[in-house]
């Protein structure tokens, strides 16, 4: 059998331009050490070292106008991981200076995401160079028609199924679907995230946020604690961070920051609903939390700082990877009731912050792998909605949610070697690799 590190420093000769992709691999393999040496069968067709390798990835250029009239160039890409289970599944992200190496982590995690979900879905993920901040709807609108107009040849409900993610939200999706659908694809199921009313399952938008507070009740209540009165301190103020928020509120958590690029805004004795609907209220007219917090009883903003300074019992990294270094864990396990991580973004956590919280013994760490699931959890049901062509409605969503967060969790517990903490990282890459090995096995090279 290959070695963890012959194989990592082969991914690394063979993509040096992904470090995170390199730092994914290091933690899922260390994570299956002990499966893969059970199951010489799964070693022989190299089911890892296959899992890392892209099926296929798609590189475009984008051309489009700005309101100035002047031509505009990106790049776009579509890495489609692994379609073993299901169709290709994952979000399309839009940032400034987007690496296709951070793709290649993104899609990696996603296999593995997906799978825990236990739905019949691959995985994939895309994105573009652009940053829709601070354009404007039109400028947007052309993007996401130029974008979709090179895409459209590589997705469809059976093939590849893209989402939103960072940058792409509700405007976009619409934007991006509206071009596929005038190219002649007909099928709402190509795309998930869409609104309600055309395609769109209720609850798509929450579902991230949602789906990260019922994995994060089941863990708590595992350990015998209880989310009543818990200090959540949340980075991120984007979709996920928000609905969050929201449901920690409901669920009678306190909830002290969220976060952007330029600062944290805190509010110590915590934000109330009505703090949130102002903040979703005011974001939607392009407002940043900085220039919110004045409005805001009790909220202060602090330029430059990290949500990770106050006291709190829970911390909710929800906004991009690799935002939670070693210093900032160092910072949190100083607090004295610090003891739940519960990643809202994926791989947000520092392999030197994750060593540092296992270190510590006594803080329960939730992957985003299996605790973000949420979101492509109810992406799955919008797929099947849109096949069944019958409307869900809110109710149903929310119940199928909550049962599939509990489903993930019981797969992490079960499969983890360590139950005090459980050890959510090893379980959640073991339950997954156990769905994914046996397939491969089966279905045969190739
Ligand atoms: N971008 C989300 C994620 O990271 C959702 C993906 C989807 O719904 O396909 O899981």
């Amino acid at each position: 059998m290959e070695t963890n590190a012959t194989l990592l420093s082969r991914v690394e000769r063979a993509h040096p331009d992904a470090p995170e992709l390199h730092q994914a691999v290091a933690e899922v393999a260390g994570a299956l050490g002990p499966i893969r040496h059970a199951h010489p069968e799964w070693q022989e067709v190299r089911v890892l070292e296959r899992l890392v390798e892209p099926d296929r990835i798609v590189s475009f250029r984008v051309v489009w106008e700005d309101d100035r009239g002047r031509l505009q160039l990106e790049r776009g890409y579509r890495v489609q991981q692994s379609n073993l289970l299901g169709p290709y599944k994952g979000g399309l992200r839009f940032r400034d200076g987007l690496k296709l190496g951070t793709l290649r982590f993104l899609a990696f995690e996603q296999v593995f995401k997906d799978a825990l979900t236990g739905l019949p879905l691959g995985g994939a993920k895309g994105g573009a160079t652009f940053n829709p901040r601070g354009r404007s709807d039109r400028e947007i609108q052309r993007f996401c028609r130029a974008f979709m107009t090179q895409l459209h040849r590589h997705i469809g409900p059976s093939l590849d199924v893209p989402a939103g993610d960072i940058g792409v939200g509700a405007r976009e999706l619409g934007y991006l679907y509206g071009t596929y659908r005038r190219l002649g694809g007909g099928e709402q199921g190509a795309l998930t995230g869409k609104s309600v009313g055309w395609g769109g399952i209720p609850l798509r938008p929450e579902a991230t946020g949602y789906g990260l507070m019922y994995f994060l009740r089941a863990a708590i209540e595992q350990h015998d604690l209880s989310l009543a009165g818990l200090r959540c301190a949340i980075s991120g103020a984007g979709s996920v961070a928000i609905h969050a928020a929201r449901k920690l509120l409901a669920l009678d958590a306190q909830v002290i920051s969220l976060s952007n690029s330029d600062g944290t805004l805190f509010c110590p004795d915590g934000f109330t609903a009505s703090h949130l609907a102002d903040i979703i209220e005011r974001q939607g007219q392009g407002d940043r939390l900085d220039a919110i917090a004045p409005d805001l009883s009790g909220a202060e903003f602090r330029p430059g700082a990290k949500p990770w300074a106050e006291a709190c019992d829970v911390a909710l990294p929800c906004a991009t990877q690799n935002e939670v270094t070693e210093a900032d864990a160092e910072t949190l396990l100083r607090h004295d009731r610090f003891k739940v991580v519960a990643e809202g973004a994926n791989m947000p956590c520092t392999a030197a912050a994750v060593a540092a919280f296992s270190a510590a013994r006594r803080v329960v760490y939730l992957p985003g792998k299996a605790a973000n699931a949420g979101g492509v959890v109810v992406s799955g049901l919008e797929m099947a909605m849109n096949a069944q062509r019958e409307p869900w409605t809110e109710a149903e969503v929310d119940e199928a949610l909550q049962e599939r967060m509990k489903f993930i969790h019981r797969a992490c517990v079960d499969n983890a070697s360590r139950r005090d903490p459980v050890d959510y990282a090893e379980g959640a890459n073991v339950a997954a690799f156990r769905r994914l090995a046996p397939a491969m096995l089966a279905q045969g090279w190739g």
